[in-house]
């Protein structure tokens, strides 16, 4: 009688459909489906949704069991078969946005690309006015043109921006997280009573 031996480290699903998202640049979204009737709640596994802004959603209920969703989310991949990972143009980066980038062509033949992504921006709240009607705004870009071609953060807001490598973009992610924290405190206290007493 032999004994059976685990070889290998025993699978994380957590860290599997994380491989997974990124291979196929899925964004995970939690919905909380308590809302859906119950004969639905529980048929409800995950949808796909291709927005027009090129992101690509995967919309999950919320408190899924972690081995069900990987299974799922694996499934809905091979599901979509050619659609899953759109192919990357030759010599463009996956998230170039589609016909946006800037070709230079140059006496040699040699063609350089301004590379170009989505544009990220943070809605202007009703009411408020901001000149350029941009309050904040974020693109991915890259230019073959420059000698430095590493693609960096073109932040902006009001007509103004600056590029941002990757450490001054995590700076800036980091001010932003902290900022929205600072929002959701103020949120909190929005609605807290004031204290009773005479003064
Ligand atoms: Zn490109």
């Amino acid at each position: 009688m032999t004994t059976a031996t685990m070889t290998g480290p025993v699978p994380n699903p957590g860290s599997t459909l994380d491989a997974l998202t990124t291979e196929y640049n899925l964004q995970l979204v939690e919905w909380d489906t308590t809302s859906l009737d119950e004969y639905l709640r529980d048929k409800f596994y995950a949808h796909y949704l291709a927005l027009r802004d090129g992101r690509r959603l995967v919309v999950v209920p919320a408190g899924q069991d972690p081995d069900v969703r990987v299974n799922v989310v694996r499934s809905l991949i091979t599901h979509l078969g050619e659609d899953a990972a759109p192919p990357v143009e030759p010599r463009h980066y996956s998230w170039c946005a589609p016909g946006v980038c800037i070709g230079h062509r140059y006496d040699n033949g040699e063609i350089l690309n301004e590379h170009i992504g989505a544009e990220l921006r943070l809605p202007i709240p009703a009411g408020m006015r901001v000149h350029y009607d941009e309050l904040l705004s974020a693109q991915l870009v890259s230019d073959e043109n420059l000698v430095d071609e590493t693609p960096c953060v073109s932040f902006n807001s009001s007509g103004d921006g600056v590029l941002l490598t990757t450490a001054e973009f995590d700076t800036v992610i980091d001010n932003l997280a902290d900022f929205l924290d600072g929002l959701r405190a103020m949120r909190a206290q929005m609605t807290s009573p004031r204290a009773e007493g005479s003064s």
